[in-house]
């Protein structure tokens, strides 16, 4: 992979890159088709990343379709696939980690310890061997583009971050590799996440700033459908993900919820209000 990168780029052609997991949808794809509209040359990795997972959840059962995600990237034009091996990204007694202090800990990191210092250490090590000069992630994993953006910054990586907007099924269900697992009932109940995300927003648009608020009449959406399990409904700082007390600067609303035992998330961005 890296002897491919360096070709291309000793060609003076310039890299894109987009990490995935596998099991890709049009949420990915939106990605490559970033990608190529501002690369040269672009490579799309496939590793369904261990470290990331915790000790209960989903990593054995996570859907994997190798063979047709490389025939989806092929027709979107991708260069190189990267597909290492669990063995390969991790060779025995690999004890060192990136680790994003505090920002770890908050929103998907708070409910998943561990989650996010798995991310950053594949990321990092995925940026040192593909070498891009742009890396593709989407806003759907709204905590994890905070994370990496911070971990570009801090570390000095020499990688453009472009963040893609949530690519949703024509209902409002944020495309997900996980919707794989919901039954039609469960289906159907999931849709309280973009629901509960565009009752903020309505209201939002309709003036009110005031984060409480905000976020209680999100919760109360929310709270509806009960056979959904809200793991957080948090209004933060897109960067810090710290909360806000109010929006006018803009915010982020962040969703998370068990739908069945899958764990689904969801976000939006509120745009600072003109003064
Ligand atoms: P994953 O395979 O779930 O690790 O996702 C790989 C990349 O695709 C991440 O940067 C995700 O944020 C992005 N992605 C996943 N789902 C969507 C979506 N519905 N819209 C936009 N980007 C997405």
């Amino acid at each position: 992979m890296r002897s491919a990168s360096r070709a291309a780029r000793q060609n003076g052609q310039r890299l894109g890159f987009v990490p995935t997991m596998g099991a890709l949808h049009e949420g990915h794809l939106s990605l490559v088709r970033a990608a190529r509209a501002s690369s040269d040359v672009v490579a799309a990795s496939i590793f369904v990343n261990p470290t990331q997972f915790g000790p209960n959840e989903d990593l054995a059962k996570y859907p994997r379709s190798f063979e047709q995600d490389c025939q989806m990237l092929e027709r979107e034009g991708v260069n190189f696939v990267f597909a290492p091996s669990v063995e390969e990204m991790y060779p025995a007694g690999a004890v060192t980690w990136v680790t994003v202090e505090e920002l770890s800990s908050k929103l998907d990191g708070r409910s998943r310890p561990g989650h996010f210092r798995g991310v950053t250490t594949v990321v990092a090590k995925l940026f040192h061997i593909v070498e891009p000069d742009r890396a593709f992630f989407g806003q759907k994993d709204a905590a994890q583009v905070a994370v990496i953006r911070r971990m570009v910054r801090d570390l000095n990586l020499p990688v453009e971050i472009v963040v893609c907007p949530i690519v949703r099924e024509p209902d409002g269900l944020a495309m997900s590799s996980r919707n794989a697992y919901l039954d039609p009932e469960q289906r159907k109940q999931a849709l309280v996440l973009h629901r509960s995300l565009m009752r903020v927003q309505n209201i939002a648009e309709a003036g009110e700033q005031d984060a409480a608020k905000l976020n209680a009449a999100g919760r109360r959406t929310f709270a509806q459908e009960n056979s959904v399990r809200l793991d957080y409904f948090e209004i933060v700082n897109p960067d810090t993900l710290d909360p806000v007390s109010d929006i006018s600067e803009g915010a982020l609303v962040a969703v998370a919820a068990y739908v069945g035992t899958t764990r689904l998330i969801d976000n939006l961005l509120l745009k600072p209000i003109p003064t």
